[in-house]
């Protein structure tokens, strides 16, 4: 019986954030750990595809894990907002019914993607927002957190860097240090953004000031249904109540079977204006673009034309994956059941 070339090559890709790399302050053992801990999620993924799990099933585990791991920017380790707290957003999204599922600015909620799966699932709502989808994440019998379980000692440190740096701007822009940007008068004054922040060396192979740490995942199962989870602590030092391309289904997150599945990471302001997610489906199903075309237009010309810094992971009805970014570096990884992941992080590899 001839091999059926058409049929869909199941696949899981991840990602954990993109931006500034700083090759001088990075150990080879923290790189080490960084692609370790990439390895086995997608490791464990490629298991779950390998046994049948779904698309759906499989971009929730992995982005929970890497909500767990404090190195990326979501769940413990997520940044800090302007008054130093956190506010975290999440979404997924399932390419073949095209049911969504949201949280934003939520601080209770110890895994926001399940959060985000279960108002997907139970809620007949898209999006849920702070207090009441902490209330339906609660009543869904999610684990509930003290919001201070999110803080670490690095990302407020990030804080108050981003806080110095403010304050240098409003000295730029206002000729004279008339507010105190460490107070939150002026919050997100200067969210910090890969191109103006100060570096910050000693942490990871990305500059972790300015690095977007959002992490996502996207999937085609063996059936050829596709889904994609995005989940976010949001921008460093970033005014309360402020929401990014995260959890925003189009922006940060899309999937439909009929083209693609899309997880970025980035300077949300842009990508939501940009709706980057969708805008890759829509070149796709109504522009003719492949997967890779699609993918190249928006991150290296739609994008820059808002100032939009960052990258994608995506992943067609075929099982095709294109990863890549505008920034320096992404980390990222894919893998197919019964082959061993590729991790990068550098442009060059
Ligand atoms: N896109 C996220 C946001 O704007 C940030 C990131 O990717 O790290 O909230």
């Amino acid at each position: 019986m001839p091999l059926d070339s058409s049929a869909p090559r199941p696949v899981l890709a991840i990602h954990g954030g993109a931006g500034t790399l700083l090759r001088h302050a990075m150990s080879p053992e923290l790189e080490a750990e960084y692609r370790a801990s990439l390895h086995a999620i997608l490791d464990d993924g490629a298991q779950a595809l390998a046994r049948g799990a779904t698309a759906l099933e499989v971009v929730t585990e992995a982005v929970r894990r890497l909500e767990e791991n404090e190195r990326f920017n979501a769940g413990k380790g997520a940044v800090f907002t302007a008054d130093a707290r956190h506010e975290l957003d999440a979404s997924v999204m399932d390419g073949q019914t095209r049911a969504a599922g949201a949280v934003a600015g939520v601080t209770r909620v110890r895994n926001p993607i399940l959060a985000a799966r279960a108002v997907m699932a139970h809620s007949g709502h898209v999006l849920l927002i702070g207090a009441s989808a902490e209330e339906f994440a609660q009543g869904q019998g999610l684990e509930m957190v003290a919001p201070d379980w999110f803080d670490t000692p690095q990302r407020h440190a990030q804080l108050l860097k981003a806080r110095e740096l403010a304050r240098g701007q409003m000295l730029d822009h206002d000729g004279q240090a008339a507010v105190d940007a460490g107070s939150t008068a002026r919050p997100g004054a200067a969210q910090v953004d890969a191109k103006h922040a100060a570096a910050a060396p000693g942490s990871g192979p990305i500059d972790e000031q300015t690095k977007f740490g959002t992490v996502g995942a996207v999937a085609c199962d063996a059936h050829g249904h596709l889904a994609a989870a995005t989940s976010t602590g949001g921008m460093t030092n970033k005014r309360p109540g402020r929401v990014g391309d995260s959890p925003i289904i189009g922006a940060g997150c899309f999937a439909d079977d009929r083209s693609v599945a899309v997880s970025c990471t980035g300077t949300g302001e842009a990508f939501m204006r940009a709706c980057a997610a969708h805008e890759v489906s829509a070149l796709m199903r109504h522009g003719g673009l492949s997967l890779a075309e699609a993918c190249e237009r928006v991150v290296f010309q739609e994008l820059p034309l808002v100032q939009g810094d960052g990258g994608l992971i995506a992943v067609d009805a075929r099982g095709q994956v294109w990863m890549g970014f505008n920034t320096e570096g992404m980390y990222r990884g894919a893998v197919r059941p019964g082959e061993s992941p590729t991790v990068g992080i550098y442009r060059d590899e």
